[in-house]
């Protein structure tokens, strides 16, 4: 029996030391393979002459810690030295009654070598991670001791030029006309009854039918509390998501699950006519590049974050509520924001310290919560940041609203700049703009020029002028830079043809 600290403080170190001297143990390569081999070690084996090794053994694999005693389902990594929580684990899980930190030895893998601590050690190193985990965006030290407190102090939006609150689609409808957004649709509306907006399944259907068309390819998703981004089936993501809170080590994220190409899906997601009557794709014929980017769903566990980014390409967002609570944080799209953005982006790679973008001097953040029901509707280039306060399923979808091409041209050069990953653009967006400029706008500006009519008098003519010049320009500048097929350099020739003729008519000189 160990008499006193010291005596206790020897006996954890004659362990340490012991489990050391151990080769096939430090030799393991990850911490599941040393949790083997410090099984294979037993626990008879002699110290010294003195004491019998007679140890608890701990591994820390992220956020979750086990123990070596047989069927460990581990429990949660504490991020703190608690007695009870290891007590308690030994006890509930495996029926054992005793604990002393100084029979406590605790593996952890660094720099891919295997580290043995005692329970001094585990507390420093306890101490370490919740210092590096605040910085860390989306981490549970994170999200409790930086996040909280931040989100205390943000103002939450109120209605003036920018934020819209509407109590139903009827005064959505009347707020967007009378606020003039038809033509420069740049606000962000918040509606609290979606009813008449778009038509979504129910929780369990959607649930259902995701589990029987479930698509062969893995989706991609986010273990927020081990940092890792990871692949999986779509059903086994399902039972990740409704996994019970108390079982839960960690908290999932899925952004990137799209539904167009399932059939099933497609049918019941009807996104709001809204969408569809604003995008300038819709009714496009875009051979093999379908437009996938309006209908996704959206699945967040309680406690995840997404940092601030900006929707890929200068994209406008629908997003409706279906479960659960989300509190989003905005910043406007100014010059400066975005500029602030993107150098944040690139120096700081999302980091979460001092620097993060949350904290930047002069940058206005105003948060509004989304509740199950709601539908938020922003338009192009807003800066978000979502916190995920219950567990949430929500439908979303971005399109390129008709009335923004200088916002998209805007973004689409800040991916750019701040070397965006690809599939975190639309891959497309030249492509698309092409044949939103051939299939639309050009017969738009032919038709007038054959009436002799300059585009000058309606915002309907000069919104499809301004924007048929905007990307006009985009394609010469393509070209420019990668000579083109002989049938879309015909077709800009026309365009800049078309372009010629309309100039001629607005100077009176036709
Ligand atoms: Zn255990
Ligand atoms: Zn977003």
């Amino acid at each position: 029996m160990i008499k006193n600290r010291e005596e206790g403080e020897a006996h954890a170190k004659a362990l340490v030391e012991f489990v050391e001297s151990q080769n096939f143990v430090m030799k393991s390569r990850d911490i599941h393979e040393a949790l083997k081999n410090v099984q294979k070690m037993g626990n008879t084996q002699r110290v010294n002459h003195k004491n019998r090794l007679s140890a608890h053994f701990f591994f820390i694999d992220g956020m979750t810690m086990k123990c070596s005693l047989p069927g460990c389902q581990g429990l949660k990594n504490p991020l703190e030295y608690r007695k009870e929580a290891f007590l308690n684990h030994l006890n509930r899980k495996h029926g054992k009654n005793h604990f002393s930190e100084y029979y406590m030895i605790t593996f952890v893998m660094e720099d891919r070598k295997l580290r043995v601590m005692d329970a001094t050690q585990l507390k420093k190193w306890f101490e370490d991670e919740t210092n590096r985990q605040k910085t860390v965006i989306e981490t549970k030290s994170w999200i409790e001791k930086v996040y909280s407190e931040w989100s205390q102090k943000v103002p939450d939006a109120t209605e003036d030029q920018n934020f819209k609150f509407c109590s139903d689609a009827n005064e959505f409808k009347r707020k967007f006309e009378a606020s003039n957004q038809e033509f420069n649709w740049t606000a962000i509306f918040i509606v609290n009854n979606s009813s008449g907006i778009g038509s979504y399944p129910d929780k369990d259907t959607l649930l259902r039918v995701m589990r029987e068309k479930a698509p062969a390819e893995k989706v991609p998703y986010h273990d927020l509390h081990q940092e890792l981004f990871l692949k999986t089936s779509l059903k086994e993501f399902l039972d990740l998501f409704q996994t019970k809170a108390v079982y839960r080590l960690t908290v999932y994220n899925l952004l990137s699950f799209e539904t167009s190409h399932i059939p099933e899906l497609k049918e019941l997601i009807d996104i709001p006519q809204f969408a569809k009557d604003r995008t300038m794709f819709n009714g496009l014929v875009l051979q093999n590049d379908n437009y996938n980017y309006d209908r996704y769903v959206i699945m967040s566990q309680a406690g995840a974050f997404t940092n601030f980014h900006i929707d890929f390409g200068g994209t406008s967002t629908y997003f409706y509520q279906l479960t659960g609570t989300k509190i989003f944080y905005f910043v406007e799209p100014t010059d400066a924001n975005i500029a602030a953005l993107g150098l944040y982006i690139r120096t700081n790679k999302f980091d979460g310290g001092p620097g993060w973008f949350g904290n930047i001097p002069g940058i206005n953040v105003k948060k509004a919560a989304l509740t199950a029901g709601n539908t938020l509707f922003m338009a192009a280039g807003w800066i978000h940041a979502v916190y995920t306060v219950t567990d949430s399923i929500a439908i979303s979808g971005s399109i390129f609203d008709r009335s923004r091409i200088e916002m998209n041209l805007k973004i689409r050069k800040y991916e750019k700049e701040a070397r965006m990953r690809k599939d975190r653009t639309v891959v497309q967006f030249v492509k698309y703009h092409y044949e939103y400029l051939i299939q639309k706008l050009l017969p738009e500006v032919g038709d007038h020029n054959i009436r002799k009519v300059a585009m000058v008098t309606t915002e309907e003519q000069k919104l499809v002028w301004k924007t048929f010049n905007q990307i006009l320009d985009l394609m010469v500048e393509e070209h420019r830079k990668k000579k083109p097929a002989d049938q879309a350099a015909n077709s800009v020739k026309l365009c800049e043809e078309a372009r010629n003729r309309q100039k001629k008519i607005q100077n009176g000189s036709v």
